[in-house]
């Protein structure tokens, strides 16, 4: 496993560990989680506290009620393993986790311009996540956001103002952000890309692009 040099804050591995995170959001914090053995660790850790929380609360809750049973059932359910529809499996450079969310087709490509392609994965009210392929040395237009996003290499790599980013690396931005992510030259950049909302591109066209491709 490569070396990861740009992880995911903290407190987005909490929220991830008690299931608040939005599903975009999720499915780029599992994919890091699979690339890197730091933040798994501080994952793992999140886990083991919820699990002493959730223990301590189910106690409280059985001197309350009579029907300990309930308790048990409940401690129970919670030890089972997750029901998932299917054994999400890699594929190629996708980790299980993206896997999971593309099928066993794989990446369905479409054309948005200047030798970009997407593919969506995720697509709701809280917001979307997506595969995107930059061909090397290619920039994405100069873009602000409404929100966060998160972006994953998953192939490649690409640079912009906040320094470099390879395979399994994460770029987490906010609002304050104005940046051009430019692939660095070699095999096409592959990211994984969670927004909370829409991006806002600085130029009109690819504002008119934005409306048409659900960016
Ligand atoms: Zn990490």
């Amino acid at each position: 496993m490569s070396p990861v040099s740009h992880h995911i804050p903290e407190d987005i591995i909490e929220a991830y560990a008690s299931g608040a995170l939005p599903h975009g959001f999720s499915v780029v914090v599992a994919t890091h989680l699979s690339l890197c053995d730091s933040c798994r660790a501080v994952a793992e850790a999140c886990d083991a506290l919820g699990g002493v929380a959730l223990e301590s609360l189910g106690a409280e809750a059985a001197g309350m009620t009579p029907d300990r049973a309930l308790r048990e059932k409940t401690l129970a359910l919670l030890d089972a393993p997750r029901a998932v529809p299917e054994d999400p499996k890699p594929m190629g450079i996708f980790p299980a986790a993206v896997a999971a969310e593309l099928g066993a087709k794989g990446p369905a490509w479409r054309s948005i311009g200047a030798g970009i392609r997407q593919q969506i994965l995720v697509d709701g009210r809280e917001g979307s996540a997506r595969l995107l392929s930059i061909p090397g040395g290619k920039a994405v237009p100069d873009h602000g956001h409404n929100g966060l996003e998160m972006t994953l290499v998953l192939q490649g790599s690409f640079h912009d103002v906040t320094g470099r980013y390879a395979r399994g690396d994460v770029q987490v931005v906010t609002d304050d952000l104005e940046h051009t992510p430019t692939a660095d030259p070699g095999p096409d950049c592959i990211c994984l890309a969670a927004t909370d909302a829409p991006l806002r591109f600085s130029a009109m066209i690819p504002r008119l692009l934005q409306r048409y491709f659900r960016i």
